[in-house]
């Protein structure tokens, strides 16, 4: 059996969440091979690096390679290297990318995996995470995107596997020009903790009023506890924070190790992209909002001044 890891990077670092997806795609028995679309040659050192890994296999695309050419250059190289599995961390670009795969190898996408049974039996949530599906797969080739914060990043190995360059001559060919074009790709940079990955997530919701009261409040507590920002929908709706930094069933899904939910009533779409974090802390007004049923601990009070008290408390300790 052979698994497809396809490793999502920005060019010049993988993300985190493949560290994690290709655990989920260790657990698939047979071979792993990593798949490199572009990015520095670094990247392939990186990757080479994850434990469980058998093979990197860094294809030369370029940099403005659009989801289509790239769906349609996978499924050559599946075909070629007699794929049995397609894995991916369900990111934004797997997203877009991993549904043209399936239609185009006519098999059906599993999405948002976590947890692997065997080779074809797979759970995933449903209903915003209500409930859990248990499915079987027949598909010849699976595709699958993992839910990254379900498994554990995979270690760091001293024994690299080796890197393949794969070249494709004929490119035309397998990836022909689309009608649609990359023309330019816009990268918001934050100088916090990436959401996804990053072990406390401070989070406010549309009780905070402003875009810069937002900021005033949960800035400096993000500052001292190292933390990333989040926001519920509401809040990005209203246009405090930007929507890369959303949570939730249409958001991010994360599951740090901290959570600390500031005015936010804690919707079922908000839960389902935060409700696996290890500890819980809600701070609301509101003793009946739903947030505290899922939270480890929580404060009734008002975020204006209970925010600034706790941020001071942490800049003393
Ligand atoms: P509210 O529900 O208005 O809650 C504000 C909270 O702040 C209240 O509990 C209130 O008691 C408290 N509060 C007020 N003043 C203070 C104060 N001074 N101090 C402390 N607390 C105070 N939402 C998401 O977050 N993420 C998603 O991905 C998402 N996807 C969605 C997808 C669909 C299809 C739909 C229909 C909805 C989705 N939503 C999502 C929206 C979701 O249903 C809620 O509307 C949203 O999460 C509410 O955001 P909120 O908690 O900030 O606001």
């Amino acid at each position: 059996m052979t698994t497809l890891l396809i490793a999502d990077h920005d060019g010049h670092a993988i993300s985190p969440a493949t560290a994690r997806a290709a655990t989920a795609a260790r657990a698939l028995t047979g071979t792993v091979e990593v798949v490199l679309l572009g990015g520095a040659h670094s990247l392939a050192a990186a990757a080479a690096k994850l434990s469980g890994v058998d093979r990197v296999l860094r294809i030369d695309a370029p940099g403005d390679l659009s989801v289509e050419a790239a769906a349609m250059l996978l499924k050559a190289l599946a075909e070629k290297r007699g794929a049995d599995a397609i894995v991916a961390a369900a990111t934004s670009a797997s997203k877009d990318l991993l549904p043209r795969l399936a239609a185009l190898l006519d098999v059906m996408l599993v999405a948002d995996v976590v947890a692997i049974e065997s080779e074809g039996v797979f759970t995933r949530p449903l209903y915003a995470g209500n409930a859990l599906e248990r499915l079987r797969s027949r598909d010849p080739i699976k595709v699958l995107t993992i839910r990254a914060t379900a498994f554990e990043a995979a270690a760091e190995t001293q024994a690299p596997a080796p890197v393949e360059e794969v070249s494709w001559t004929d490119w035309e060919r397998v990836a022909p020009v689309p009608a649609r074009r990359l023309v330019s790709r816009d990268v918001t940079v934050h100088e916090r903790p990436d959401l996804g990955s990053a072990r406390v997530v401070v989070s406010g919701g549309r009780a905070l009023g402003s875009a810069k009261r937002f900021d005033d409040v949960l800035t400096p507590l993000a500052d001292a506890l190292g933390a990333a920002i989040g926001a519920t929908r509401a809040a990005v709706d209203a246009g405090y924070a930007p929507n890369d930094l959303q949570v939730g069933q249409t958001g991010k899904i994360v599951a740090p190790d901290l959570y600390i939910a500031v005015g936010v009533s804690g919707a079922i779409q908000h839960l389902a992209g935060m409700k696996d974090s290890r500890v819980i802390v809600a701070i609301n007004t509101d003793p009946e909002a739903p947030i505290f049923a899922v939270a480890d601990y929580g404060l009734v009070d008002d975020a204006f001044t209970a925010v600034p008290e706790l941020t001071r408390a942490l800049a003393e300790s």
